[in-house]
């Protein structure tokens, strides 16, 4: 073995987010002592998502089908969306038992960085409540700056609609991200929303 492929593998590592050059090393050593199968599977489930990888056309999740599994699950509740910045957020929603619907904004309103709210999803959404019979929009968004913000226009905007429009409670830490949050404290958050 050249020290080349271990070397392109530590650089290639360390292009994710908090992995510095030790852990890059400390995971490229790993995986050499890795068996054949399960160090491909990594690589090609890598390959996979790129390749497969794209935007539900409805609610902007992440799929490999269009519309995702969570737009096309008839059991699900369509007259509950719950308004989510990221796809990863789904994931921590997922675990709390929701059974409604999302709308991912794939961000949050950000003037001074140019994230203005033609960036968002938000006409997408007014859109799916204009069409569909939803019933209730909930703001999931962070509980933090942005968050606040992204949650007040998008209540400034879909107010004429007259639909419920609540905003998940604050058993979350303010300034923090609800990906990390536990489902626990997700679910009380989610259980004690608000009307806006
Ligand atoms: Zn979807």
């Amino acid at each position: 073995m050249t020290q080349g492929i271990i070397e392109n593998l530590i650089t290639a590592l360390t292009k994710l987010p908090g992995i510095g050059r030790k852990s890059a090393q400390r995971l490229a050593f790993f995986i050499l002592t890795m068996t054949p199968d399960d160090a491909k599977g990594i690589a090609f489930a890598i390959i996979d998502i790129k390749d497969k990888a794209r935007f539900c056309s409805v609610c902007f999740n992440i799929t490999d089908t269009d519309p995702c599994n969570i737009c096309s699950d008839t059991s699900r509740d369509k007259e509950r969306i719950c308004v989510v910045e990221e796809p990863s957020n789904i994931i921590a929603i997922e675990r709390t038992g929701f059974k409604g619907t999302y709308h991912v904004l794939l961000g949050a309103l950000s003037p001074l960085d140019g994230i203005t709210p033609d960036k968002l999803k938000i006409i997408e959404l007014a859109k799916r409540i204009q069409s569909d019979s939803v019933q209730e929009v909930i703001l999931a968004t962070n509980p933090n700056t942005r968050g606040e913000m992204t949650a007040q226009y998008i209540t400034e905007i879909i107010k004429p609609f007259n639909i419920k429009i609540t905003r998940i409670a604050y058993g979350l830490p303010i300034g923090s991200d609800i990906e990390f949050a536990d489902e626990v404290t997700l679910a009380k958050a989610l259980e004690g929303r608000r009307e806006m």
